[in-house]
């Protein structure tokens, strides 16, 4: 790389940093303890163990995109449908290489039907612009498409019920990678109860296939505890070195 090419790139990762509002001091401290740094070998890939095919999810594996859409406006297979304003489906490029899952629409996202708006999806956009990619570029959705009131977790009943349309989304948009943010993301596409401190710095199967998952803390959680960014910046250089192949 030429000299005014590594003056640029170093430029442009300042400005990355400074919009996820990651001091550099900060950065240098906390990334060496993590497991994965910068340069170092891309780790392998761990697989998620299977997970039985739900029955009723049949018809909506067929469907193309906007029977899927439709099916998700019109959906009343859980109790998030007597208390949402919007479904909030998913947006962006639905033939990306990359995937973001999170959790569940919130207030704002309720109201507006589009997943990730207010702070927590300005802080996504600056991830994702770290990455040189705008929103527009990647296809975001989450694990449920309805609010569950006051923001509480998802229950088991409510996942389950909405899974088939996650899946359906996966597996249209075909994504080469997925980037879960998120405890409740992580566990519910990977099958797993484990942390996302355990396992983010390494990439995972989707049970069943061949799509790679990798985790990541979630922009609400990353406004709450700022000190943790450093490590979402490691996971997203990791997430770089996977999509350069
Ligand atoms: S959360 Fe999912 S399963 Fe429940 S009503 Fe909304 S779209 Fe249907």
């Amino acid at each position: 790389m030429s000299e005014p090419e590594e003056t640029s790139r170093e430029t442009l990762r300042r400005a990355c940093l400074q919009a996820m509002g990651i001091p550099r001091y900060r950065l240098r401290d906390r990334v060496e303890a993590e497991p994965v740094a910068v340069g170092e070998e891309v780790p392998p890939v761990e697989e998620a163990p299977a997970r039985p095919q739900d029955g009723a999810g049949d018809a909506v594996a067929r469907m193309d995109w906007q029977a899927l859409e439709a099916a998700v406006a019109g959906c009343r297979a859980c109790g998030l449908c007597k208390t949402r304003r919007n479904t909030v489906f998913g947006v962006g490029d639905r033939s990306a290489g990359l995937m973001i899952v999170g959790e569940a629409p919130g207030a704002e996202e309720d109201r507006k039907g589009e997943p990730f708006v207010g702070r927590a999806g300005m802080l996504l956009d600056n991830m994702l612009a770290a990455l040189g990619l705008q929103r527009q570029q990647v296809y975001i959705a989450n694990i449920l498409k309805c609010r569950p009131p006051g923001n509480r977790n998802p229950s088991v009943e409510e996942t389950a019920a909405c899974a088939p349309y996650l899946q359906r989304q996966i597996e249209l948009v075909a994504p080469r990678m997925i980037l879960a943010v998120g405890g409740v993301a992580a566990h519910n596409l990977l099958a797993t109860e484990e942390s996302v401190g355990r396992l983010r710095g390494r990439a995972h199967l989707l049970p069943g296939g061949s799509r790679e998952v990798l985790v990541t803390y979630h922009p609400a959680y990353l406004l709450r505890r700022p000190e943790e960014k450093a490590k979402a910046w490691a996971d997203l250089q990791l997430l770089a070195r996977r999509l350069r192949g």
